[in-house]
């Protein structure tokens, strides 16, 4: 019975992967991890089922609870930022499962990039668990929890790692390949060339990209796009230089349909998080995709806390005896988790109003504008 559910499990999570942009929603519950006792930590996740079974996977030898809460079927990263998943969805799922009967603690540890979504304070008000936050990225709970629900700096740091890239580009893949699966229904055997050259531009713009990730020369991914854009572009030239004889219309195909992929592939790389972190616009002027919003602390406001530098998966804040500092040279994401977990509201964009503005969990956003 448990081999059937695993293959069962599998066949959907090979389908989370393959329409990523159509998630499969996990249920919501408490998942009981080998033999918790009431001492036991509860780890917290969202519902998007791909990342529950992993979690699930991860966690195997400890003895712990998984809250899995509502985030809409989404990654908590993204679901943070726009408002489905929060403090509220958490005490629901504390609530309805009647966890404080179960535990006897009062502590739920939350993945690190729900930090953006979470305000904690309204968390502990509304169902009297305190949140901590535990490591960005679930491989890194074993490592945690062996180290006495410790972090590191390293496990605060968004990773965007092999697994995840070659994730992205099957999920990627087979939303490019629904156009190409409709043009060749429409057009049956009559332009086959032409649509299979088409799946062959899908297929290599984005196994290429998200594969040489951080192989190719250039710094900001979406450059990196049109660098491989410009190898294809070159190739599909000689190719038409030295077939005899030479079609315009054929080549002009080729050449535009190869860029129209290349230039949407690119702007998916504008980001390599959920959230582009800048403008099409800033980055057809400029060239580079990094974020405009720049932390700038108001020294007469910050206490000192250390919270903005515990959340930060970029790790552009340094905290040395009660003094935050900021590394510009980093690059930020625009999470804004700083911003949401700055209680004192000392954290303000160096860049004024300009910035992308795509997240949706700050209550009061014009604070951040100077
Ligand atoms: S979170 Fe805000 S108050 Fe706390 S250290 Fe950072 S800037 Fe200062
Ligand atoms: S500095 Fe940038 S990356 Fe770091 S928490 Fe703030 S918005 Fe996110």
């Amino acid at each position: 019975m448990n081999k059937i559910k695993e293959i069962k499990d599998f066949l959907i999570s090979c389908r989370c992967v393959l329409l990523r942009y159509n998630p499969i929603r996990s249920e919501c519950g408490l998942v009981k991890i080998g033999n918790p006792s009431s001492a036991s930590p509860v780890f917290v996740s969202g519902n998007y089922f791909h990342t529950v079974k992993r979690i699930e996977k991860e966690l195997r030898g400890l003895d712990c609870y998984l809250l899995v809460c509502d985030s809409a079927g989404i990654n908590v990263w993204c679901a943070s930022g726009v408002c489905d998943f929060n403090e509220h969805k958490i005490a629901d799922a504390v609530n309805s499962t009647g966890l404080s009967g179960i535990v006897c603690h009062r502590r739920l540890i939350l993945p690190l990039l729900c930090a953006s979504g979470v305000n904690l304070g309204a968390l502990e008000k509304e169902c009297g668990f305190k949140g901590v936050f535990g490591p960005a990225d679930f491989r890194d709970i074993k490592k945690y929890v062996n180290g006495g629900f410790k972090l590191n700096p390293q496990m605060r740091l968004v990773r965007f790692a092999f697994a995840e890239r070659y994730y992205n580009a099957f999920g990627m893949f087979a939303v490019f390949l629904l156009p190409v699966i409709a043009l060749k229904i429409i057009a049956g055997k009559k332009h086959e060339g032409k649509i299979h050259f088409l799946l062959l531009m899908n297929f290599l713009n984005i196994f290429s990209n998200f594969m040489l990730y951080d192989r190719l020369p250039f710094k900001y991914p979406a450059n990196n796009s049109l660098f491989i854009g410009a190898i294809i572009q070159s190739a599909i030239a000689a190719y038409s230089v030295f077939k005899k004889p030479f079609k315009l219309a054929s080549f002009l195909f080729y050449s535009l349909s190869a860029f129209a992929i290349n230039f949407l592939v690119s702007i998916d790389m504008l980001g390599s998080t959920p959230f582009y972190k800048t403008t099409i616009a800033h980055w057809l002027a400029s060239g580079d995709n990094k974020s405009l919003f720049q932390p700038l602390i108001s020294k007469d406001l910050c206490s000192g806390c250390g919270s903005c530098a515990q959340v930060c998966p970029k790790g552009l804040f340094t905290e040395t005896g009660g003094s935050i500092s900021v590394d510009y040279s980093r690059e930020c994401c625009e999470c804004l988790a700083c911003v949401k977990q700055c209680a004192a509201g000392a954290i303000k964009n160096k860049n004024g109003r300009t910035f992308k503005d795509d997240i949706k969990s700050i209550e009061n956003i014009d604070q951040i504008m100077i």
